[in-house]
């Protein structure tokens, strides 16, 4: 098995790493709030010896950490934020330690500290070995609405980067090559006159009538869209009482799509179909505009690169507890007659072996796709929780908080590292990573999906 100084040294720093994970454990913050979150941080790659940038990008919650000189310069994508209501205790039944509160239901607390304990090893490596090149690490908020980096390269993020890592927890462990969609996402407001519904109709103007009105034409417009787009919505305000004619009614739409082009054409049709609703109704329409971001663009030479070292990283070997912990946990998901069925619980309740590349393409999006427009990219993904974990799950937030999660981190952070350390003794292989990316770049240059005049959100205290 591969024994490196960068892995030796994220094996020395497991405890001080874990801490950190542990603390946004227990205290999530949701997307643009990481203020917690983001301080701790910085607090420790300062210890680290890196050069620290607070509220780097404009985004008052983000952190950058800098260490080393001249090239390759190579970037790990660490994350901050936690879910809306997915507060779970430690144990294997749903029960939330404070109900109604986030929850890391997608592991970026441990997201965080992979992309920071591979920092650590690799500045313990290079120091050593006496070997050009400079880490960055981004301690990146709001993944969880999508547009916390593409806001970050809207002010100029990423663009000094030779090459980046990404990590995220799973069930299983792979490296991703297939694509996730980019989308749009906006808030369609209607403003209408109210009126009393029994007594003067007449004189009512429903913005309701027009948020339902604009959901008939999208769901028509699905009929006409190429067969990769996804369309979405929730209202987010849609009247008090039927005696009042809604004055206000508000729709919440992604449009997701596998290109920036897809995308663009359908949501420029959905605010066709939008202003065509408030025509009929006679309702006034304002659109907020929250962002957007691109599909996910793996870089194969990155990942097979990846994937090779992957093999020689010694995989987490787990105790009786944590597997039947996991066992327990798999035997309360929805999923699990499903899990069952497919034979994958057959070889245990946490995967343990090695699943290759995830060539599907998935339907849901990461903010990671933007920063693959801008610099060779790819993603690592390793075993955090049980087999039978939904996504965005109470169960993903009790294994995040104990010692199965925290196994699967430091496995993905040494692979991240040990990939790096290639790239890094070897920048041959930070050319071929680019001329792959510049051919696929060609005539298709990166354009920040979110315009210059929507604003960066400010933590909500
Ligand atoms: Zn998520
Ligand atoms: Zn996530």
């Amino acid at each position: 098995m591969l024994q490196t100084t960068a892995i030796r040294t994220i094996d020395a720093e497991q405890e001080k790493l874990t801490q950190l994970a542990q603390k946004m454990w227990d205290c999530p913050e949701t997307a643009f709030n990481e203020v917690h979150a983001s301080a701790w941080t910085a607090e420790l790659l300062k210890e680290y010896g890196f050069e620290v940038e607070t509220g780097a990008y404009n985004l008052p919650t983000c952190v950058v950490g800098r260490w080393g000189s001249g090239h390759p310069v190579i970037g790990f994508l660490g994350e901050l934020d936690a879910l809306p209501a997915l507060s779970q205790k430690v144990q294997t039944t749903q029960e939330p330690e404070c109900v109604g509160a986030p929850g890391q239901g997608c592991g970026h607390n441990l997201l965080n500290i992979s992309a920071l304990a591979a920092a650590v090893g690799i500045k313990a490596q290079l120091e050593e070995e006496k070997l050009p090149g400079t880490v960055v690490f981004y301690g990146c908020p709001a993944e969880e609405v999508l547009t916390g980096k593409v806001f970050m390269a809207r002010e100029g993020a990423f663009t000094d980067l030779d090459a980046c890592f990404a990590w995220h927890g799973d069930s299983v462990n792979r490296v991703m090559t297939g694509r996730h969609t980019g989308l749009n996402s906006a808030i369609f407001h209607f403003k209408g006159r109210t009126a009393h519904a029994g007594g003067d109709p007449h004189n009512g103007r429903s913005a309701l009538d027009a948020a339902e009105l604009m959901s008939v034409g999208a769901n028509y417009l699905r009929e006409h869209v190429t067969s990769d787009v996804r369309i979405h919505y929730v209202y987010k305000e849609a009247g008090t009482a039927p005696n009042i004619v809604p004055d206000k009614a508000s729709v919440w739409y992604y449009v997701r799509a596998f290109s920036r082009p897809a995308i663009e054409d359908t949501y420029n049709r959905l605010v066709k179909v939008a202003e065509g609703a408030a025509h009929m109704t006679e309702t006034e329409l304002e659109i907020e505009f929250l962002g957007g971001c691109y599909n996910t663009q793996p870089n194969m030479y990155m990942a097979q690169l990846t994937y090779d070292v992957m093999k020689e990283v010694e995989l987490p070997v787990y105790t009786e507890e944590e597997l039947a912990f996991a066992d327990a946990l798999n035997r309360n998901s929805p999923n699990y007659q499903a899990v069952l069925a497919s034979g994958k619980l057959d070889k245990g309740p946490i995967f343990q072996g090695m699943s290759g590349f995830q060539t599907t393409d998935n339907y849901g999006s990461t903010d990671v796709g933007d920063v693959q427009y801008i610099v060779p990219c790819v993603q690592v993904r390793t075993a955090c929780w049980n087999l039978a974990a939904p996504g965005h799950s109470w169960q993903i937030t009790a294994c995040s908080g104990m010692s199965i999660g925290h196994k699967g981190v430091f496995y993905g952070a040494k692979v991240m590292a040990a990939a790096a350390m290639e790239m890094y003794k070897h920048p041959e292989h930070v050319a071929r990573a680019k001329e792959e990316f510049d051919e696929k770049m060609k005539n298709n240059p990166y354009k920040c999906p979110i315009p210059k005049e929507v604003p960066i959100p400010q933590p909500q205290k």
